[in-house]
């Protein structure tokens, strides 16, 4: 049996693991497939497919995409992107300013919180474009200003608490749109975190083309739960750990393992879409 991965971030976003090490974990974990998915860039596709490439693993450049459907955010995966489709870049340039400019005022309420936190501390370790609330929370450990990551989202990061400062989003109609002109599909992620089945007709009419069923937090409930509507609304589906690296556990990589029929699937209803709209490899 073959199994992949596809939902995995690396450093590039806020998981720990350069896009090779990524691959050197996923190999041990005896994986034929792998999708790197951080959230609103593809800039470490490159480096990973090179390094699959490498060791004749099979790889997927994808996007986990930060949007928002009836003021609930919800990330949307999309897979087999262009990684050089310039309506992609540009959009996805916009949110990284955007995170970019959370972080300063995320630093500033911790500040007027009383905590000493200097935004270049942030900054020296997200050292990517697509910043996020893990890197303030590494930071504020790194600097003893905080005893866990836990803690520090408890506190101050989570939504609602003293630091969290909302970001503007795409509509998720906007990401099954964006994905799919860059030659993608649109997948919706781990949809038991979201608890808002409801809005999945929604997405489904906007064109999404799956759902993530199986999921690190996923019980198994969960996932013969969103099993049952992928089938009621003709779903592709999908599965992966959400590994961000060693930032709280050990390396979630390998935890899920999605029976390889589903990437065949994938690839199929890929190709059906590209010959649809024309063009498209
Ligand atoms: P952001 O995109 O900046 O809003 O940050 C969201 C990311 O923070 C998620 O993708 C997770 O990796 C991480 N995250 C969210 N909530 C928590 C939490 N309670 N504890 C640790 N990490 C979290
Ligand atoms: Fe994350
Ligand atoms: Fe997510
Ligand atoms: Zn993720």
């Amino acid at each position: 049996m073959k199994f992949a991965d596809l939902h995995l971030h690396t450093q590039f976003s806020d998981g720990t693991f350069t896009p090779e090490e990524l691959v050197l974990h996923a190999q041990k974990n005896g994986l034929a497939c792998i999708a790197l998915t951080d959230h609103d860039t593809v800039e470490g596709c490159a480096r990973a497919a090179a390094a699959c490439a490498a060791v004749q693993m099979e790889f997927i450049p994808g996007a986990e995409l930060t949007a928002e459907q009836e003021d609930t955010e919800v990330h949307i995966l999309g897979y087999f992107l262009d990684t050089g489709n310039q309506v992609l870049l540009g959009r996805i340039a916009q949110f990284q300013t955007v995170r970019q400019h959370r972080i300063h005022e995320m630093v500033a309420a911790l500040n007027k919180l009383g905590v000493p936190l200097r935004v270049e501390s942030v900054f020296a370790l997200a050292n990517c474009r697509s910043p996020g609330r893990p890197h303030v929370a590494r930071a504020l450990v790194k600097e003893r200003l905080i005893g866990s990551l836990d803690e520090a989202f408890e506190r101050f990061l989570k939504k609602g608490r003293p630091a969290w400062v909302p970001k503007t989003k795409m509509s998720a109609l906007e990401s099954v749109e964006l994905i799919h002109q860059a030659g993608g599909l649109a997948v919706m992620a781990h949809p038991g975190l979201n608890r808002t089945d409801e809005i999945i007709p929604a997405l489904v009419e906007a064109g999404l083309d799956g759902i993530e069923c199986f999921h690190t937090k996923h019980s198994t409930v969960m996932s013969e739960r969103y099993l049952e509507i992928a089938e009621t609304h003709h779903l592709l589906v999908t599965g992966g750990s959400d590994c961000h690296g060693y930032s709280k556990n050990r390396p979630l990589i390998g935890t899920v393992r999605l029976p390889y029929e589903h990437v065949e699937r994938l690839h199929a209803a890929r190709k059906s879409r590209n010959s649809e709209v024309g063009g498209l490899k």
